[in-house]
């Protein structure tokens, strides 16, 4: 292990969450969603075999509830594969120089996200004029700034494979972030979305809070690249999941998924990108 890894200097604890924070869903006997606070973690794997592998890692300050959850679920002292990430926001890294520390495994994540995961990039600064609701406006207190993971991050193999998942294969989604990657598995049409697009309006504070269910582009206050966004939602939308699981809101299934994607697809300018704001245009 390089123990060389630190957050960045405005990495914090954020005091927002919502009424799913802690509870976590079996979508499926090998997936299981949870939620810390705001955002949502993957532990993609059958219990009975004790292989999984765990996708994005949770809010700051959030590593005891997630080695928790992980216990739980696969028994005293078990540990992940390796941890796979959509993309390096703080709200899926936030814990995870902890869970290296603690379980010695590597992390892996798209070549383009690795500026921003190896402490050579920041990301731009949230966009608190978009238009949208109260998070919008309170992601200024966000961290943009990188983490540095140092020799234990590793770029995902170029084949499109996911270590560890043989089943699922990676695809690129650019737009809320340049290396931000969804997971597809053909067999049942499972989608592990990252923040390609939600089923919460993440900039409402309202709707973060109750989770109110509705589809939506990716988080605006974050997303620089709106072309790539609604490139990456169609591309998605074609591979027909059956079952999503959204780095934000409840997970989507069956005919409600694909209506609500399809239209999302097919409105994306109208439904997901801002009015205004920094990025647009
Ligand atoms: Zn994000
Ligand atoms: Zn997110």
């Amino acid at each position: 292990m390089d123990k060389n890894m630190n957050y960045g200097d405005d990495y914090k604890m954020i005091p927002a969450s919502s009424i799913n924070s802690g509870q976590g869903i079996e979508v499926l006997p090998d997936l299981y969603c949870y939620t810390v606070q705001i955002v949502n973690i993957v532990l993609a794997g059958d219990p009975n075999t004790g292989d999984f592998v765990l996708i994005d890692a949770g809010m700051p300050e959030s590593a005891e509830d997630i080695i928790g959850v992980v216990e739980s679920r696969f028994g005293e002292g078990s540990k992940p594969k390796a941890i796979i990430l959509t993309h390096g926001h703080f709200d899926h890294v936030g814990a995870i120089i902890e869970l290296i520390e603690r379980w010695q495994v590597p992390v892996y994540a798209h070549p383009a996200e690795l500026p921003y995961l190896k402490g050579e990039m920041s990301y731009p600064e949230p966009d608190t004029t978009v238009e949208g609701g109260m998070v919008a406006k309170m992601s200024k207190l966000f961290p943009n700034e990188p983490v540095q993971l140092g020799e234990n991050v590793h770029t995902l193999p170029e084949d499109g494979s996911v270590p560890h998942l043989p089943e699922f294969r990676w695809i690129h989604t650019p737009g809320h972030s340049p290396g931000h990657v969804s997971l597809f598995r053909e067999k049942d049409g499972a989608l592990i979305a990252g923040d390609a697009f939600v089923t919460v309006r993440q900039e409402y504070l309202y709707e973060v809070l109750t989770q109110e269910q509705e589809i939506s582009g990716p988080p605006r206050y974050l997303t620089t690249d709106w072309v790539a966004a609604k490139q990456s939602v169609q591309t998605l939308q074609q591979l027909n999941p059956t079952v999503a699981i959204t780095g934000h809101g409840v997970p989507m299934v069956g005919e409600a998924l694909q209506n609500n994607l399809k239209m999302l697809a097919d409105k994306f300018d109208d439904m997901a990108k801002p009015d205004y704001g920094k990025y647009v245009n």
